[in-house]
Protein backbone atom coordinates (compact mmCIF):
# COMPACT_ATOMS: atom_id res chain seq x y z
CA UNK A 1 0.00 0.00 0.00
CA UNK A 2 1.00 3.77 -0.12
CA UNK A 3 0.51 4.95 3.15
CA UNK A 4 -1.34 7.98 3.92
CA UNK A 5 -1.45 10.85 1.49
CA UNK A 6 -2.79 14.31 1.74
CA UNK A 7 -2.70 15.16 -2.16
CA UNK A 8 -3.14 19.40 -2.79
CA UNK A 9 -5.18 19.79 0.30
CA UNK A 10 -7.07 22.64 1.33
CA UNK A 11 -9.33 23.79 3.97
CA UNK A 12 -11.98 26.93 4.66
CA UNK A 13 -14.09 26.98 7.55
CA UNK A 14 -16.80 29.31 8.23
CA UNK A 15 -19.61 30.99 5.19
CA UNK A 16 -19.49 34.44 3.06
CA UNK A 17 -17.22 37.05 4.38
CA UNK A 18 -16.47 35.31 7.69
CA UNK A 19 -14.17 32.34 6.25
CA UNK A 20 -10.67 31.61 7.44
CA UNK A 21 -8.48 29.03 5.74
CA UNK A 22 -7.11 26.55 8.07
CA UNK A 23 -4.97 24.51 5.27
CA UNK A 24 -3.94 25.69 2.00
CA UNK A 25 -2.77 23.23 -0.56
CA UNK A 26 -1.30 20.79 1.78
CA UNK A 27 0.45 18.05 0.39
CA UNK A 28 2.38 15.18 2.57
CA UNK A 29 2.51 11.59 2.58
CA UNK A 30 2.78 9.40 5.48
CA UNK A 31 4.52 5.92 4.36
CA UNK A 32 4.04 3.04 5.28
CA UNK A 33 5.30 1.97 8.78
CA UNK A 34 6.66 5.05 9.38
CA UNK A 35 6.14 7.28 12.66
CA UNK A 36 5.39 10.69 10.98
CA UNK A 37 4.86 14.05 13.61
CA UNK A 38 3.13 16.89 12.65
CA UNK A 39 4.41 20.07 14.33
CA UNK A 40 3.64 23.53 14.92
CA UNK A 41 2.11 25.69 16.92
CA UNK A 42 -1.67 26.03 18.36
CA UNK A 43 -3.73 26.90 15.18
CA UNK A 44 -1.65 25.69 12.29
CA UNK A 45 -3.88 23.36 11.21
CA UNK A 46 -2.62 20.00 11.94
CA UNK A 47 -5.80 18.85 14.52
CA UNK A 48 -7.39 19.29 11.30
CA UNK A 49 -5.35 17.26 9.31
CA UNK A 50 -5.90 14.43 11.34
CA UNK A 51 -9.51 15.00 11.56
CA UNK A 52 -9.49 14.73 7.56
CA UNK A 53 -7.28 11.18 8.45
CA UNK A 54 -9.82 9.99 10.79
CA UNK A 55 -12.45 10.48 8.08
CA UNK A 56 -14.45 13.24 10.33
CA UNK A 57 -13.86 15.96 7.73
CA UNK A 58 -13.99 16.72 4.25
CA UNK A 59 -11.30 19.03 2.40
CA UNK A 60 -12.72 21.75 0.53
CA UNK A 61 -10.59 20.72 -1.59
CA UNK A 62 -7.98 18.42 -2.58
CA UNK A 63 -7.88 14.28 -1.92
CA UNK A 64 -7.06 12.39 1.75
CA UNK A 65 -6.47 8.87 1.21
CA UNK A 66 -4.91 5.64 2.81
CA UNK A 67 -3.35 2.81 1.09
CA UNK A 68 -5.77 3.95 -2.14
CA UNK A 69 -9.09 3.95 -0.05
CA UNK A 70 -10.93 7.01 1.47
CA UNK A 71 -10.10 7.33 5.52
CA UNK A 72 -14.01 6.58 6.07
CA UNK A 73 -13.99 3.27 4.22
CA UNK A 74 -11.22 2.48 6.76
CA UNK A 75 -12.51 3.59 9.69
CA UNK A 76 -15.87 1.57 9.21
CA UNK A 77 -13.88 -1.54 8.23
CA UNK A 78 -12.26 -1.49 11.76
CA UNK A 79 -8.73 -0.79 10.30
CA UNK A 80 -8.30 3.12 12.35
CA UNK A 81 -7.19 3.67 16.08
CA UNK A 82 -7.61 6.76 17.20
CA UNK A 83 -6.46 8.58 20.65
CA UNK A 84 -6.98 11.97 21.31
CA UNK A 85 -5.71 14.16 24.16
CA UNK A 86 -9.08 13.42 26.18
CA UNK A 87 -8.48 10.17 26.63
CA UNK A 88 -12.55 9.67 25.51
CA UNK A 89 -13.28 6.18 28.11
CA UNK A 90 -16.41 5.53 28.54
CA UNK A 91 -16.79 6.34 32.02
CA UNK A 92 -19.23 3.40 33.04
CA UNK A 93 -16.85 0.40 31.83
CA UNK A 94 -14.21 -1.12 33.03
CA UNK A 95 -10.71 -0.28 31.76
CA UNK A 96 -10.95 -3.93 29.85
CA UNK A 97 -14.21 -3.18 28.42
CA UNK A 98 -12.91 0.14 27.39
CA UNK A 99 -10.29 -2.03 25.18
CA UNK A 100 -12.34 -4.22 23.94
CA UNK A 101 -14.63 -1.62 22.04
CA UNK A 102 -13.69 -2.00 18.98
CA UNK A 103 -13.32 -5.63 18.89
CA UNK A 104 -16.77 -5.79 20.08
CA UNK A 105 -18.10 -5.64 16.16
CA UNK A 106 -16.16 -9.21 15.37
CA UNK A 107 -18.19 -11.93 14.49
CA UNK A 108 -15.16 -14.34 16.34
CA UNK A 109 -15.16 -13.60 19.76
CA UNK A 110 -12.56 -16.59 20.31
CA UNK A 111 -9.43 -14.50 21.15
CA UNK A 112 -10.78 -11.31 22.52
CA UNK A 113 -10.16 -12.18 26.08
CA UNK A 114 -6.78 -13.08 25.31
CA UNK A 115 -5.81 -9.99 23.31
CA UNK A 116 -7.64 -7.59 25.97
CA UNK A 117 -5.06 -8.75 28.45
CA UNK A 118 -2.40 -8.93 25.59
CA UNK A 119 -2.94 -5.02 25.26
CA UNK A 120 -3.10 -4.12 29.23
CA UNK A 121 -0.07 -6.02 29.35
CA UNK A 122 1.46 -3.88 27.07
CA UNK A 123 0.58 -0.98 28.55
CA UNK A 124 1.01 -1.88 31.99
CA UNK A 125 -2.41 -1.79 33.44
CA UNK A 126 -3.01 -5.81 33.80
CA UNK A 127 -3.61 -4.55 37.46
CA UNK A 128 -6.06 -2.23 36.42
CA UNK A 129 -8.50 -4.43 33.93
CA UNK A 130 -11.66 -4.38 36.12
CA UNK A 131 -10.95 -0.86 37.27
CA UNK A 132 -12.93 1.86 36.22
CA UNK A 133 -11.42 5.58 34.50
CA UNK A 134 -12.30 7.57 37.12
CA UNK A 135 -10.23 5.40 39.50
CA UNK A 136 -7.15 6.23 36.97
CA UNK A 137 -4.91 8.89 36.76
CA UNK A 138 -4.43 10.79 33.88
CA UNK A 139 -1.73 9.37 32.46
CA UNK A 140 -3.39 5.79 32.96
CA UNK A 141 -6.35 6.58 31.35
CA UNK A 142 -3.98 7.75 28.33
CA UNK A 143 -2.67 4.17 27.98
CA UNK A 144 -6.23 2.68 28.02
CA UNK A 145 -6.95 5.13 25.06
CA UNK A 146 -3.86 3.92 23.31
CA UNK A 147 -5.00 0.33 23.96
CA UNK A 148 -8.02 0.64 22.57
CA UNK A 149 -6.71 2.39 19.68
CA UNK A 150 -4.27 -0.78 19.26
CA UNK A 151 -6.91 -3.31 19.88
CA UNK A 152 -8.23 -3.95 16.10
CA UNK A 153 -4.39 -3.97 14.90
CA UNK A 154 -5.12 -0.66 13.13
CA UNK A 155 -3.59 -0.08 9.61
CA UNK A 156 -3.45 3.01 10.76
CA UNK A 157 -2.90 4.99 14.06
CA UNK A 158 -3.90 8.81 14.69
CA UNK A 159 -2.81 10.37 17.73
CA UNK A 160 -4.03 13.92 18.43
CA UNK A 161 -1.94 15.68 21.49
CA UNK A 162 -2.58 12.11 23.52
CA UNK A 163 0.29 13.27 25.99
CA UNK A 164 -1.17 17.18 26.19
CA UNK A 165 -2.93 17.26 29.57
CA UNK A 166 0.24 15.32 31.45
CA UNK A 167 3.04 16.67 33.32
CA UNK A 168 6.53 16.47 31.68
CA UNK A 169 7.65 13.43 33.71
CA UNK A 170 4.50 11.60 32.84
CA UNK A 171 4.90 12.61 29.47
CA UNK A 172 8.26 11.87 28.28
CA UNK A 173 7.90 8.15 30.56
CA UNK A 174 4.97 7.44 27.97
CA UNK A 175 6.63 8.27 25.33
CA UNK A 176 9.05 6.09 25.85
CA UNK A 177 6.42 3.45 26.31
CA UNK A 178 4.54 4.22 23.10
CA UNK A 179 8.61 4.37 21.03
CA UNK A 180 9.17 0.91 22.67
CA UNK A 181 5.34 -0.73 21.50
CA UNK A 182 6.00 0.93 18.07
CA UNK A 183 9.25 -0.56 17.37
CA UNK A 184 7.52 -3.78 17.99
CA UNK A 185 5.15 -3.54 15.37
CA UNK A 186 5.78 -0.72 13.37
CA UNK A 187 2.28 0.17 12.24
CA UNK A 188 2.26 3.44 10.52
CA UNK A 189 1.54 6.77 12.66
CA UNK A 190 0.43 10.00 12.91
CA UNK A 191 0.67 12.06 15.51
CA UNK A 192 0.38 15.79 16.39
CA UNK A 193 2.14 17.74 18.81
CA UNK A 194 3.52 20.82 20.07
CA UNK A 195 6.06 19.20 21.54
CA UNK A 196 9.63 19.30 19.85
CA UNK A 197 11.11 17.02 22.45
CA UNK A 198 8.03 14.69 21.54
CA UNK A 199 8.39 14.97 18.21
CA UNK A 200 12.43 14.02 18.35
CA UNK A 201 11.83 11.37 20.45
CA UNK A 202 9.35 9.21 18.39
CA UNK A 203 9.33 10.31 14.23
CA UNK A 204 10.80 8.81 11.63
CA UNK A 205 9.60 11.98 9.69
CA UNK A 206 8.13 15.45 10.92
CA UNK A 207 6.17 17.46 9.19
CA UNK A 208 7.03 20.69 10.71
CA UNK A 209 3.53 23.59 9.73
CA UNK A 210 3.97 27.36 9.50
CA UNK A 211 2.95 29.76 12.12
CA UNK A 212 1.38 30.70 9.09
CA UNK A 213 -2.11 28.81 9.07
CA UNK A 214 -2.21 25.71 7.27
CA UNK A 215 1.22 26.08 5.59
CA UNK A 216 4.28 23.30 5.42
CA UNK A 217 7.13 24.77 6.31
CA UNK A 218 9.54 21.65 5.88
CA UNK A 219 9.54 17.96 6.08
CA UNK A 220 12.79 16.44 7.68
CA UNK A 221 13.61 12.70 7.65
CA UNK A 222 14.78 11.57 11.42
CA UNK A 223 17.73 9.41 10.78
CA UNK A 224 20.05 10.37 13.94
CA UNK A 225 22.95 9.03 13.60
CA UNK A 226 22.70 6.52 17.36
CA UNK A 227 24.60 3.74 17.51
P1 LIG B 1 -4.06 23.14 15.47
O1 LIG B 1 -4.48 21.73 15.70
O2 LIG B 1 -2.73 23.26 14.81
O3 LIG B 1 -4.12 23.97 16.73
P2 LIG B 1 -6.58 23.41 14.10
O4 LIG B 1 -6.59 22.46 12.97
O5 LIG B 1 -7.32 23.07 15.32
O6 LIG B 1 -5.08 23.81 14.44
O7 LIG B 1 -7.16 24.82 13.59
C1 LIG B 1 -6.66 25.50 12.44
C2 LIG B 1 -7.45 26.78 12.25
O8 LIG B 1 -8.78 26.45 11.88
C3 LIG B 1 -7.55 27.62 13.51
O9 LIG B 1 -7.50 28.99 13.15
C4 LIG B 1 -8.90 27.25 14.07
O10 LIG B 1 -9.44 28.32 14.80
C5 LIG B 1 -9.71 26.97 12.82
N1 LIG B 1 -10.72 25.92 13.06
C6 LIG B 1 -10.49 24.66 13.44
N2 LIG B 1 -11.63 23.95 13.56
C7 LIG B 1 -12.62 24.83 13.25
C8 LIG B 1 -14.05 24.72 13.17
N3 LIG B 1 -14.68 23.57 13.44
N4 LIG B 1 -14.75 25.82 12.81
C9 LIG B 1 -14.12 26.97 12.54
N5 LIG B 1 -12.79 27.14 12.58
C10 LIG B 1 -12.05 26.10 12.93
P1 LIG C 1 -23.42 -2.58 26.66
O1 LIG C 1 -22.91 -2.49 25.24
O2 LIG C 1 -22.98 -3.82 27.36
O3 LIG C 1 -24.86 -2.21 26.84
P2 LIG C 1 -22.63 0.08 27.34
O4 LIG C 1 -21.32 0.55 27.85
O5 LIG C 1 -23.07 0.50 25.98
O6 LIG C 1 -22.60 -1.49 27.47
O7 LIG C 1 -23.74 0.51 28.37
C1 LIG C 1 -23.61 0.07 29.69
C2 LIG C 1 -24.66 0.80 30.53
O8 LIG C 1 -24.35 2.20 30.54
C3 LIG C 1 -26.04 0.64 29.98
O9 LIG C 1 -26.93 0.39 31.04
C4 LIG C 1 -26.35 1.98 29.36
O10 LIG C 1 -27.70 2.30 29.46
C5 LIG C 1 -25.52 2.93 30.22
N1 LIG C 1 -25.14 4.14 29.48
C6 LIG C 1 -25.18 4.32 28.14
N2 LIG C 1 -24.79 5.55 27.80
C7 LIG C 1 -24.46 6.17 28.96
C8 LIG C 1 -23.96 7.47 29.29
N3 LIG C 1 -23.72 8.42 28.37
N4 LIG C 1 -23.72 7.74 30.58
C9 LIG C 1 -23.94 6.83 31.52
N5 LIG C 1 -24.44 5.59 31.27
C10 LIG C 1 -24.69 5.26 30.02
Amino acid sequence: TEGLRFDSVSKEYGHGKRTMQALDDVTITVPDGSFTTLLGPSGCGKSTLLRMAAGLEQPTAGTVSVGGESPAALARSGRLGVSFQDASLLPWRSVERNVALPLERRRDKSHTAKRIAELLDLVGLEQFAGARPYELSGGMQQRVSIARALAADPDLLLLDEPFGALDEFTRLRLNLELQRIWEGKRFTTLLVTHSITEAVILSTQIVVLSPRPGRIAETIDVDLPWP
